[in-house]
């Protein structure tokens, strides 16, 4: 069981080093290593995750400017590189989980996403018959706006054609790019066994991120911040209450990450303390 933090929280102002006792005396024990930026860490904080995996579990977020479903051969080249780059750093530090999102810049036409899916399936598998993967896996990302790549049977069809790729199942970017899909626990048990059913032995490893979501037309606004309400005044979904239920229900054994607006401790306590209940 792993519920944890993305990146360090805006509420916490300490050292990086003492920000996990403090997440520790939360019940949490989980930190996705934000590289936003690049997959570079200083080696302060190497020695520091060092020191505490193991009592924690780190995942790593991939840099946003990875893009391997571009059309762009010379992105899709540059990212490949970037991806190898992050496999090294994930093994150097026993990391097992890489996040990352499938990207866009492709035509969002039946065709166009057709194609942008196989040209990053493609680079996956080369990327990973290129180098040893030692014990990574790639998790391709639901993406949160409607023209991103990553719905649903997307993220199923690349963990099924891909072997070192399992599901990162970000619950709020689903409900947004659906515009507002998971209106109930039983329609969040019925995506879920979908995949559990379609790629059973990725399913044991699924990775989640959870938090309320404000969207549009197009998908995707703005992460809210844990408890805060839509901006029309109805309360943010999807509901962490109904997740957390069919975490228990369908007997997962969850990883989960809270990507909360500014809040991602409160969000990510919230979600351990009703599910050790
Ligand atoms: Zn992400």
């Amino acid at each position: 069981m792993v519920f944890g933090v993305a990146g360090v929280p805006t509420n916490y102002k300490g050292k990086f080093e003492n920000m996990f006792p403090w997440l520790k005396a939360m019940g949490l024990n989980g930190f996705e290593i934000q590289c936003t930026y690049g997959f570079k860490i200083s080696e302060d904080r190497r020695e520091i995750i060092n020191k505490f995996n193991g009592e924690f579990q780190f995942s790593m977020h991939a840099p946003y400017y990875i893009n391997l479903g571009s059309l762009n051969t010379a992105v899709v080249g540059r990212s490949k590189a970037n991806m190898k780059e992050g496999i090294e750093l994930a093994k150097s530090l026993n990391v097992n989980r890489i996040i990352f999102h499938p990207g866009g810049g492709h035509e969002n036409t039946e065709q166009g996403r057709r194609k942008a899916i196989d040209q990053l399936v493609d680079a996956i598998n080369e990327i990973t018959s290129e180098i040893d993967m030692g014990n990574v896996r790639l998790y391709p990302e639901i993406g949160g706006k409607t023209a991103n790549l990553g719905s649903l049977d997307e993220i199923i069809e690349i963990c099924s054609r891909c072997k070192f790729c399992y599901p990162c199942i970000d619950i709020a970017h689903l409900h947004a790019r659906e515009i507002g899909s998971i209106t109930s626990k039983e329609i969040l048990k019925e995506k879920l066994m979908k995949i559990k059913n379609e790629i059973p032995e990725k399913f044991k490893y699924i990775h989640f991120h959870a938090y309320t979501i404000n969207y549009g037309d197009k998908g995707e606004i703005k992460h809210l911040k844990h408890g805060e309400s839509m901006p029309d005044g109805s309360v943010g979904m999807p509901n962490l209450d109904d997740f957390v239920a069919v975490l228990k229900e369908m007997q997962i054994d969850p990883w989960v990450i809270s990507e909360a607006l500014d809040t991602q401790e409160l969000g990510a306590k919230y979600m351990h303390d009703l599910y050790v209940k």
